[in-house]
């Protein structure tokens, strides 16, 4: 077995834990592998032992690896800061997006989504964690971004994602993610899906509602940003 293989089964028995000590399916949570930095056979190995999402940051390295994976069947999701420059190709190369904080990106990604491919599912990126985050739309002007996203022709809005400050208290971990499903719930959209929890925090994640969990770390091990 692979170590990318064995890391899958401890995050499958992770989340089938955290799932059940709320009394949730574990399907009902997905497995988002964020393979940034990483090279094309890590995901590779990551396919064989049963992943199909994977989620990228950082547009020219995914569309690099999307060639070189273009044999298999993988679905694309795009988890990075978005620039209005790269909506085109992020519109023509991904399933997902769960990174957009601004109509202005969302307009752009309904208008260039190609026709012959089915609405680009987004999840809203939210910051719960004020000042300490520099990235996401804030709490007070959520509602008016997804009421004008919901509108969008080749959109699908799913729901929302969050990257709450960093912090090993399991209490705060809860408090953060909470909030984003109740800033969910307020929305009353019909909403399927709360992009939350990485690493370090999948538990209080599942806990609060997650959908899909995004790991990196502890699928693929540590990142070396400068060789990757
Ligand atoms: C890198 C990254 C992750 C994965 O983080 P790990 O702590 O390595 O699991 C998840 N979400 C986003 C948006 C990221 O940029």
């Amino acid at each position: 077995m692979s170590t990318i293989a064995e890391n899958i089964s401890t995050l499958a028995e992770r989340i089938r834990s955290a799932a059940q000590a709320v009394q949730r399916d574990p399907a009902s949570v997905g497995l988002l592998a964020v393979s940034k930095t990483k090279p094309a056979s890590d995901l590779r190995d990551a396919y064989d032992a049963g992943l199909r999402d994977f989620g990228e940051n950082y547009l020219q390295e995914a569309l690099g690896k999307q060639a070189e994976l273009s044999d298999l069947p993988l679905i694309w999701h795009f988890i990075g800061p978005i620039q209005s420059n790269k909506t085109r190709a992020i519109a023509e190369h991904f399933a997902w997006v769960h990174s957009v904080d601004r109509l202005k990106i969302a307009q752009r990604l309904s208008e260039q989504r190609p026709p012959e491919l089915p609405p680009l599912n987004i999840c809203i990126q939210v910051n719960v964690s004020g000042e300490a985050s520099k990235s996401g739309c804030s709490p007070e002007d959520l509602p008016a971004l997804a009421q004008a996203i919901s509108t969008l022709p080749n959109l699908k809005l799913r729901g929302l994602m969050a990257i709450p400050e960093p912090t090993d208290d399991r209490d705060e971990q809860n408090a953060s993610f909470a909030a984003v499903s109740t800033l969910q719930a307020q929305l009353g959209l019909p909403l399927d899906t709360l992009s939350m929890g990485m690493s370090h925090d999948l538990e209080a994640a599942i806990a609060q509602g997650a959908t899909w969990v995004r790991i990196g770390t502890a699928l693929f091990g540590a990142r070396n940003y400068g060789q990757p």
